[in-house]
C-alpha cells in the first residue's frame, strides 16, 4: 500500500513537473528540470532598448553563464535571479567585448568570485584597451550605471579548443572580423544548444556599425557549417529559437546591404556619401521589410549609424561574395 502510495506521490509530482509552462517570462530561473532531452537554460533579458541576455546552462555541477549584460543596476538584477536557482556559479563566459556584454561582469564577479571567468585572448585584450571606445561611448550614454573600471576575464579559451566546466564540455569556435573584431560560439554537443553570441540576433537590429558586414555573411555561413547539428540557438539578443535564426540573420543582412548599396554608388545624389533623403528612404524600406525591431544597443542613433557604417563599407569594398 505504501509502495502504491509512493508511487502515486512520485506520477502526480511527474505531471505537475512536466506541466510547467514554457518559459517565455523575461526571467527563466534556470532551475534543474529538463527540456526533452536539452539541458535547461535560465536567461535575464534586460529590458528595451537595448534588451540584451546573460543566459545559464544548468550544468551538472553549477551554472555556466554566459556574459554579462550592459550595466550595474541589470547586473544587480541577474545576480538576484541567479541566486533565485540556489545552484553555484560554475563559470562565466563572455561572448565577445562589446559594452551590452562585459558591462555587468564586475558585479557578476563579486558576487560568485570562485567562478572562474572565460574569453579569447582577443577579447580580454580589447575589454582591457578599449581600443574603439565603446565603453567610454556607453558611459556617455549611461552615466554612472557604467562602470567606471572593466573587469578583465582572468582565464583564456584557447581558439577552437573544447572547455569542460561544471562538469559540462562545450566546444568553442572563434569567429571575426564580422559583428565585432572577435567573437567566441559555444555549442554543447550532447544537447545540440549553441550560444552563438551576437553573430545571430532574433528579430532586433543588430549592430551593423563596425562596418564588417561581408565578414559577418562568412561568420554566419561557417557558423552553420561548424555546428550542422545545432538544433536550439541561444543569441545575445531576443529570444532562443530554432536553427533557422541562422538563415534569417543572413537574409537580414543581405537586405540591408541592397537596400543601402544605391546610396553608396558614387553616381548616387551624395556619391558615396549618404545624403538624408537617402538615409530616410533606406529606414524606410527596412522599417517595411522588418518592422519593429528594437535596438540591440542603447545608442537612440544605431539605425543611422548602422547605415553610414555599411555604406561605407560597400563604397569602399563593393560586392560581397562570403567565404572567398
Ligand atoms: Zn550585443
Amino acid at each position: 500500500m505504501i509502495r502504491v502510495m509512493r508511487r502515486l506521490v512520485l506520477a502526480l509530482l511527474l505531471l505537475v513537473l512536466t506541466a510547467a509552462p514554457a518559459s517565455a517570462r523575461q526571467v527563466d530561473t534556470g532551475r534543474q528540470h529538463h527540456v526533452g532531452r536539452q539541458l535547461d537554460v535560465g536567461r535575464y533579458a534586460s529590458p528595451n532598448p537595448g534588451s540584451v541576455n546573460v543566459l545559464w546552462i544548468s550544468a551538472p555541477r553549477g551554472l555556466v553563464v554566459i556574459d554579462s549584460g550592459r550595466t550595474l543596476s541589470e547586473a544587480h538584477k541577474t545576480v538576484a535571479a541567479i541566486r533565485a536557482t540556489g545552484r553555484p556559479v560554475a563559470a562565466i563566459l563572455i561572448t565577445h567585448a562589446h559594452p551590452d556584454h562585459v558591462g555587468g561582469l564586475g558585479v557578476l564577479h563579486e558576487a560568485f568570485p570562485a567562478a572562474p571567468m572565460y574569453a579569447s585572448a582577443a577579447t580580454a585584450e580589447e575589454i582591457r584597451t578599449d581600443s574603439k571606445g565603446f565603453y567610454a561611448l556607453t558611459r556617455q550614454i549611461d552615466g554612472a550605471d557604467y562602470p567606471a573600471v572593466m573587469t578583465v576575464p582572468d582565464h583564456v579559451i584557447r581558439p577552437d579548443q573544447p572547455l569542460s566546466v561544471g562538469g559540462l564540455r562545450l566546444e568553442t569556435a572563434e569567429f571575426g572580423p564580422g559583428e565585432t573584431e572577435a567573437e567566441t560560439a559555444f555549442y554543447v554537443p550532447s544537447t545540440r544548444q549553441l550560444f552563438p553570441g551576437d553573430i545571430v540576433a532574433n528579430h532586433m537590429t543588430p549592430a551593423l556599425l563596425e562596418g564588417h558586414t561581408c565578414g559577418w555573411l562568412t561568420d554566419l555561413d561557417r557558423l552553420h557549417d561548424r555546428f550542422p547539428h545545432a538544433a536550439k540557438l541561444y543569441p545575445g539578443h531576443g529570444a532562443p529559437g530554432p536553427r533557422r535564426l541562422i538563415p534569417q540573420q543572413t537574409r537580414y543582412i543581405n537586405d540591408f546591404r541592397a537596400f543601402v548599396a544605391p546610396a553608396a554608388a558614387p553616381s548616387s545624389p551624395g556619391g558615396t556619401t549618404v545624403t538624408p533623403e537617402e538615409l530616410a528612404t533606406i529606414k524606410a524600406e527596412v522599417e517595411a521589410k522588418y518592422p519593429n525591431y528594437p535596438n540591440v544597443a542603447s545608442l537612440p542613433t544605431l539605425m543611422d549609424v548602422n547605415i553610414t557604417a555599411v555604406a561605407q563599407e560597400i563604397a569602399t569594398e563593393g560586392a560581397c561574395h562570403p567565404g572567398t
